[in-house]
Formats: structure tokens, sequence, C-alpha cells
């Protein structure tokens, strides 16, 4: 990126020359693109056509942001006040800890942004160029200037383009201009001073194409690009910040002003009674830094960024951080039929043409195979047949590959079917395209429902079709139209239809309806074919020359099969509470076919709704049919934004699929917007906030319920830390009041509250999914993250907390006179407790009941928590047995008889814990 290409002001704009001299000045040629060695000579030129990522705020200050919290304000005062008084090494030790919080703080934070960084680089946007006269497909990062890139509907523009070929190319250049409102792109010189909205030869790299397609130079690359000049570098989106923890940073904060109002009547009651100073001033801080929930930030960040690695590691990558709570939440799944719940492996089954059935043995895109009613007459394919495999293959922009023994199709599947069936019948594609070869074409569009071709025939020559040579085509009229679509694109634009010899007769339409129907009751996906001949002198194909006069010749049905996988998801979503929809452009009774053979009726019933019985609903009348539909066919894709908003209304939390231009929309509209990452175009990407890498149902299922597991852990790790908060600080708060020694000191909560918990909640974010989990109904989005039956076990377990350490310090303290051991004692037979809790609510301590009640248990999973404990029991040993600990935190040594006394509460814990579980178990 080192010369702009635009140069001096002097010479002349791409958007004023022809394309040609614009092809000229950039040294390439427009129909057979730049060779290899331009390419890499090129690359080292300008480098790659990519924006840098903004280089992050600098490590240092990231980590002068982890002070940046009310809470540690008050714990750098609280160290400045003990300084003043004179207790240095208080101060120090407060100081310390905020220390070791932030770097805690600072590394949680830094590899969960590097991992969803990491996920966000991992999809790279791709491009259609042509290089040495070849189409090929690569990361857009490889393009250079003078490179040729085609365009597509749903294409992210990857480069500053002078447009060669514009057919009724729209761009959103939304990004660039403000404009939302696409462009209709042309491909003749402008002038000069035309200003950068209205160069509509130009594509700039960033905006869309929303309709039709075209080709253009590349004029520029990355920091060259108009958006590389106004920002040169792009937004790294590693924003930690969802409701969630916007929630938590609203609730910390509410909680600090009552605690600190608490503190300062803490404060002023001591006073009053005459106690001193610094007395007191030691209960108001430790009664702050006691009820404040330290380490919780910290296994929010680090729970959600689980969460997003586990999805990814299941197909599943998130490009929106709140999409991971929300999917848990999720109560309605809208997804695509083709391609997502089934496999998208298209075989063609069965044929209808020229008033005869004919059935297509075979799986997949193999040759092997045969059209069975062919065998008594071997010689002869009938014309009818013949025409409508040859429209198969021609109408059609994707070819079949042999790789590893296997056929693959490399293109459109549905595609891919009709190349094999006519191979079946000894059709070759390469042979046709060579002697009908393609003039124009316009491309499959959801929207359209067909595609078509025009051909040229030559007048009344002889071409070799298959196995024979025979006249085609006949004198002035020498150039064909081939068009395939849905049943109603082309039945509705015909009047006539070729019989069994290839003659024109009127239609028959009810006969051509009932073999569709006979055909979509099997689940087969119909695709009818026509023809229309044209002159010589057309020379392109409009939509306009579709409109009608087209001649029917038959229509192909092929199975896509159901996937496996998506089947059981299926099944798990139904019995987790969630409703699956299936929303497609396909026939209506192909849709319904398919959702029984899914698994998807209610009550034994497939409810199901065209896209144009939706259309006449008022919203009511939507309502309901939303409710009950399971199927919704033949959907156009701007209905989808419709079933989202009708769906989102009556309180569902909606989870949308998308790939097309159109469906970007609803993606943004739906709770959570799911694209396919493989067959997704860039503007579905783009809006979506999950991709699916393997374009597969179950991944969506898969991350329910990771989504599901990110929630229950941080409900753990809430039911787990509070607890202790509570239990100290009513501690505090009472024995202030009541004027007696506090049973633990400021710095001693701190250590708890930041070491303990955090060396025993952390773990909990990587706590397995529990078995039960897709076995309940969603969560009531409405309901708070601290639902009552919560907050009942957190009061329950605080009460405990208190009567702990108040009655072990008080007992102590009596019967040895000495409140340091007293302190220390109390601090460990919290902690004593408080594992046997953590074990009641993690996957290790279920795994342990069960064992003890002789069932089989795995303890995958569990290996973090174990550790967390090992090293809480390793660090309370380090607390009170290490003599520098022992000056620093005001604690004392303990000889085994006192640690052995110090287990003692843990025995009252496992009746409460297993009682509060009874109530209400924290997942
Ligand atoms: P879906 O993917 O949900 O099945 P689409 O919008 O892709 O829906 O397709 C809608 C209809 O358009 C299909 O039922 C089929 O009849 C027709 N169709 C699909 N693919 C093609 C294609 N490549 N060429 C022509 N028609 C097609
Ligand atoms: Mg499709």
């Amino acid at each position: 990126m080192t010369t702009s290409a635009t140069g001096s002001q002097l010479e002349p704009q791409y958007h004023e020359l022809a394309a040609q001299a614009v092809a000229h000045s950039l040294n390439t040629n427009s129909d057979r693109g730049l060779t290899a060695a331009e390419v890499r000579q090129r690359l080292n030129q300008y480098g790659e056509n990519e924006l840098k990522a903004k280089p992050g705020k600098p490590a240092w200050w990231r980590f002068l942001l982890q002070f940046n919290q009310p809470l540690l304000y008050i714990l750098l005062i609280a160290g400045i006040i003990k300084a003043f008084l004179g207790s240095w090494t208080n101060a120090i030790v407060i100081w310390g800890v905020t220390v070791i919080n932030a770097i805690i703080g600072f590394v949680q934070e830094s590899k969960a942004e590097g991992a969803i960084a990491a996920l966000a680089q991992a999809v790279t946007t791709e491009a259609t160029l042509l290089r040495d006269g070849q189409k090929i497909r690569l990361p857009s990062r490889e393009i250079v200037p003078g490179d040729i890139v085609m365009l597509a509907s749903g294409d992210k523009v990857p480069a500053d383009l002078r447009l060669v070929n514009s057919r009724n190319l729209q761009v959103d250049e939304s990004a660039l201009t403000g404009e939302s409102v696409p462009v209709e792109k042309s491909t003749a010189p402008l002038q000069p001073d035309a200003p950068l909205a209205e160069r509509l030869n130009m594509a700039y790299a960033g905006s869309f194409v929303t309709f039709g397609q075209g080709s253009g130079i590349v004029v520029a690359t990355a920091g060259n690009t108009e958006v590389g000049r106004i920002s040169q570098t792009i937004e790294q989106r590693s924003n930690l910040s969802t409701p969630l923890t916007r929630k938590f940073d609203k609730f910390s904060r509410t909680l600090l002003y009552v605690i600190l109002g608490l503190a300062a009547l803490t404060l002023a009651v001591g006073l009053g009674q005459g106690q001193t100073f610094a007395g007191m001033f030691e209960a108001a801080v430790a009664l702050a830094v006691s009820a404040i929930p330290e380490g919780l930030p910290a296994v929010v960040t680090v729970t959600l960024a689980i969460g997003v690695n586990r999805m990814a590691r299941r197909h599943a990558i998130i490009r929106k951080l709140p999409a991971v709570e929300t999917l848990g939440g999720a109560t309605v799944i809208c997804s695509d039929k083709t391609g997502t719940l089934t496999e998208n492996q298209m075989t063609v089954q069965a044929i209808y043409a020229g008033g005869d059935r004919f059935t297509v043995s075979g799986t997949g895109y193999s040759p092997e195979g045969e059209i069975r009613e062919l065998r008594e007459l071997r010689e002869r394919l009938p014309v009818a047949l013949e025409e409508c495999l040859i429209a198969g293959l021609l109408c059609n922009d994707s070819h079949l590959e042999e790789k590893n023994d296997r056929w693959v199709v490399v293109g459109d599947p549905t595609e891919g079917a009709l190349i094999a069936v006519a191979k079946k019948a000894g059709l070759s594609q390469s042979e046709l395209v060579e002697s009908i070869p393609r003039v124009d074409a316009i491309g499959f569009e959801s929207q359209f429902q067909y595609m078509a071709t025009l051909h040229e025939l030559g007048s009344g020559e002889s071409v070799r079709v298959g196995l024979e040579t025979r006249p085609y085509g006949s004198g002035e009229e020498s150039k064909v139209i081939y068009v395939k679509g849905s049943v109603e694109a082309i039945l509705s634009r015909t009047r006539q239809m070729l019989d069994r010899n290839g003659n024109s007769i009127s239609i028959n339409r009810a006969e051509v309806e009932q073999q569709v129907e006979l055909m979509a009751k099997q689940g087969l996906r119909v695709l009818a074919f026509a023809k229309k001949t044209v002159g010589d002198n057309q020379t392109s194909v409009d939509h306009n020359d579709i409109e009608s006069d087209l001649v029917f010749i038959g229509l192909q049905g092929m199975i896509d099969p159901p996937r496996a996988e998506a089947i059981a998801a299926v099944r798990n979503c139904q019995s987790a509470g969630i409703d699956v929809k299936m929303i497609t452009g396909d026939h209506i009774t192909t849709a319904k076919a398919i959702a029984l053979r899914m698994g998807l009726q209610k009550d034994g019933r497939v409810e199901a709704f065209e896209g144009q019985q939706l259309a006449q609903m008022d919203d009511r009348e939507l309502a309901q049919a939303v409710e009950e539909g399971v199927v919704f066919a033949r959907v156009a894709p701007a209905q989808k934004l419709r079933l989202v908003e009708a769906l989102q209304a009556k309180g569902e939390i909606v989870a949308m699929t998308g790939d097309g231009v159109n469906d970007a929309p609803a993606l943004r509209q739906a709770d959570i917007g799911v694209a396919m990452g493989g067959a997704g175009t860039d503007v579905a990407r783009e809006a979506a906030d999950m991709l699916l890498t393997d374009d597969n149902f179950a991944s969506i299922e898969a991350a329910v319920e990771e989504g599901r597991t990110v929630y229950q852990n941080l409900r753990k790790a809430i039911a787990f830390i509070l607890p202790v908060n509570g239990g100290e600080s009513m501690t505090i708060l009472i024995s202030a009041l009541l004027a007696r020694d506090l049973p633990i000191l400021s710095l001693q909560v701190l250590w708890l509250n930041m070491v303990n918990s955090v060396a025993m909640t952390v773990p909990l974010a990587f706590e397995p999914k529990s078995e039960g989990v897709m076995q309940q109904p969603p969560r009531n989005p409405r309901e708070p993250l601290i639902s009552g039956k919560l907050l009942q076990r957190i009061l329950a377990i605080s009460v405990f907390n208190w009567i702990l350490i108040f009655g072990f310090f008080e007992g102590v303290r009596r019967n040895t006179g000495d409140v340091t051991l007293a302190r220390t004692m109390a601090i460990q037979a919290l902690v004593a407790a408080r594992i046997v809790y953590l074990l009641s609510i993690s996957h290790l301590g279920k795994a342990i009941a069960l064992k003890i009640r002789g069932r089989k248990v795995s303890i995958s999973g569990t290996k973090a928590i174990a550790l967390g404990i090992l090293a809480a029991v390793l660090l309370q040993i380090v607390f009170s047995q290490w003599s520098v600990m022992n000056n620093l935190f005001a604690t004392a040594p303990l000889n085994l008889d006192r640690w052995l006394i110090c287990l003692l509460p843990a025995l009252p814990m496992i009746p409460l814990a297993i009682l509060v579980n009874w109530i209400d178990r924290p997942e």
C-alpha cells in the first residue's frame, strides 16, 4: 500500500474514462484478467487487500482501566487513609490486592478479547475473480489492482471497481454515502466532477450488491480505496460488553451506593457511641469491601468467552457477543429447509415430460443409475424427455467433478442433480454446451424463482445430442431461451406444452398440477422447465422476454433427504420447549412432506401456510398463523421480517436463519440472526449475530444448548459468590453496631473475596452442561438474573455463613482469649463450609453424590473445579501457616487439632446444601 493509483490531480479519474481505457491504464484485460505472474508482482507492489485492524488501546492503558471501578476507588482511598492513620502494612496490602485483582482482570479480559477476535478473523470473505481467463473464488484479501471481479447479488464489493458490465446491478452504498436506497449502476464514462455518490460506473469497497450482476476492474485496494481513505483502519470487534454485563455494572453501582450509605451510617453510629475513629473506620471499610462481589466481573467475562469458544467448536461462530446470552433464552427457531434441515444432496428421482412419467435410480451425483422406463425403448429417448434433460443441462451454472471417487457438485446442488440425471440418459454437459453455446443468462434469484439462458442454435443445423445427430432449431428462428424454476413461476407463463414427439400442443394444466402434487407428496423438490424460440437478432435475455409464451417441457422431481443430525436436533429442541418452524421458498406440499419426516408435526399435524396467504393476512390473523404454523412455504424473503415481528409481538425470542440478500432485515430484527457460513451471502453474514460454518440446523440447537449452559454457569457463580458477601457483611454490620470486636478484618475480607473467591469461582465458568439442560423450558426472558428462588438460597446460605463466622469467632475467643486466632479459625471454617457448598452446586459434587448412591457417572469436565478447590486449600494453608502472611493479614498459625475443628462446619453445610438444592438447583 505505497502509491495511490489515482495519483495526481491532473490525471483523469477512473469514472471519466471508458472501461477499456481503464483496463489499458491498469495493464489488464477485462476478458481474461491478470496472469499469475502479474498478480504476484502486484501483490508485492500494493500489498494485500486488507485494512489493518485498529491497534487496540495500549496494554498499559487497558491495565489502568482495570482500576476504573467504583469499588477500586474506595479501596485506593481506604489505603490512603490507612496510611495516614499510620498502618502502612495495611495500606500496602490493600493496594497490593487491588493490583493483583487488576492483573487477573487484565489477563482474563485479554484472553477473552483474543478469542473473540480470532473467531472474527476465521471468517474470510471471498470474491469471484477472473484470472488467466478462468473464473475462480479467492479470499478478498488476495485481490490486486487490475483484477477483474464478478459481482452477484448478496456480495460485498471487495475493492474499488470501475464497472465493465452491469446487468441491473444495484448497490447499497450506505456505508460510504449514508444513502440507504440502492443505486442502479451503469458503465458509461461520467463527467470529471461527478461526486462520489453519483459515480454510477464505479462500485466501492464496503458496499453491497443488492440486485443483479456485474463485473469490474479493480482500481484500488486496501488503504487506497475510498473507505480506506476515510479510515485507514477497521474497528476491532471485540467489545466484551453485553446486556448482561451492563446489568451487572448497574447492579454493582446500586449495591455500592447502598453499601457506602450503610458504611457511613455505621461510622456515624459507632462514633456516636464513643468508639475510636480508627476502629470504626476499619469497620466501615470492611463492610464496604465485604458486600461487593469483587470476583464476579471476571467470572462473567470468562463464562461468556468460554461459551463463545464452545459454540465455535460446535460450528456456530458468534459475531455479536450478546447473542451468547440470548441464545439460551430462544423460544422459537425459524429455519430454512434446503441445506439446513436437509442435506442439500439432490438426486432426481422422477421426471414428467410429454405426458409420460419416468422414474430414475441411483443416489447422489454419481452417473450410475438409469431412467427405468427406458429399458424397453433402448434406441431413442422420447423427444420431450430429451428436451427436459437438455434444458436442465443448459440452463445451469454448475458442474460435477469427481473427487476421491466421489462425485461432487461445484455450484448449486439443485443444478448438480440435473446434470447427473442427464448423464444417466447419456447426455454430456460439456458436449452440449459446445454445440449449443450460451449467449446470455439471468441467474437464479429466490425472489423470481427461475433462471433463464439464451442459446445459439445455428440456422437449421444439425447438432450432436447425446448418441445421435439430429436437426435442431428451424430456419430463421435460431436462438432458444431455456427457463427452469418453480412450478408456479413457469406454469403461469405457459400456454403450450411439448408432446412426446416434441410438437407444441396446448397445455393440460390440471394434469401437470396433478403430477406436481404427486411428486411433492413424496417430498420431492419439483422444478419445471420451459423454452421459447426467438429471432437470431436477440443477443440478450431479460425478465420481459419470458413473461409469456413459454412452452412447457416437463418436470423433474428431486429428493433432498433430511439431515439425520437435524432430526435429532429437532427432537432436542422440542423437549427443550423450543418451537421449530420451517421457512422455505419451496413448494408447500414438498415442504410439508419433509416437515413430517423431520418430526416437526404438532399433535400429528403439520399446519402449513403459503407466502401468498400470509401476504393477505392482517396482523391479528398473522399472529394466529405464526403460532399454529409449522411450515411457511413459498415465502418471499421480505415476508420473513413480518414473521419475526409477529412472533416477537407474542413475546417470543426468535432465532431466524437466512442466507440471501433480502434476508438481512429479518436477520437484524430477529433476536438471534443466523447466517450460513457456506452458502450464505456476504450481506446476510454481515447482518447476522451468528454464523454456522456447516450450515446445519443441528449447530443452531448446539449453540442454544451452550447458551443455556453459559446462563446456568453464571447462575451457579452468583449462587456461589454472593452468600459469602452476605455472610461477611451481616457479620461486620452486626458486630460493629453491637460495638463488639470485628470477627473479620477488612484485609481478611479482601483475601476471601478476591483470592479465595476467584480461585473457586472462575472454574465454574468451565462447568460442563448438565444433562437436563435441554429438558427444561426456555428461561422466561423477563425473569431477572437473580430470581426469587435464587435470592432465597443466597439469603439462607448467607445467614448460615454469618452464624458460622460469628459463632466461631466468639467461641474461639472465649476459650483462648486470642482475637487473632479466633479470626483465623473463623475464616478457615468458612472456607471449609464453602468447599462443601461449591461441590453441592458443581457437576463434580453431583457426580460424587451419584457415585455414593452406587451409580456410574462420568466425571469429565470436572477438572477445573477440582483444581480450583485444590488451589483454594493450598492458599488457605499459606494464609495461616506462613509467617509473612501472618504479618500481612493478621492471621495466626493453626495446629492440627485446630485445623480439624475448622473442618467441622462443613458437616452442617451438607444437609443445608441438600435442602436448598432440593428446593431449587441453580441450573
Ligand atoms: P429453498 O432454498 O427454501 O428451497 P429457494 O428460494 O432457494 O428456496 O427456491 C425456491 C424455488 O425456486 C425452489 O422450490 C425451486 O422451484 C426454484 N429453484 C431453486 N433453485 C433454483 C435454480 N438454481 N434454478 C431455478 N430454479 C430454482
Ligand atoms: Mg435455496
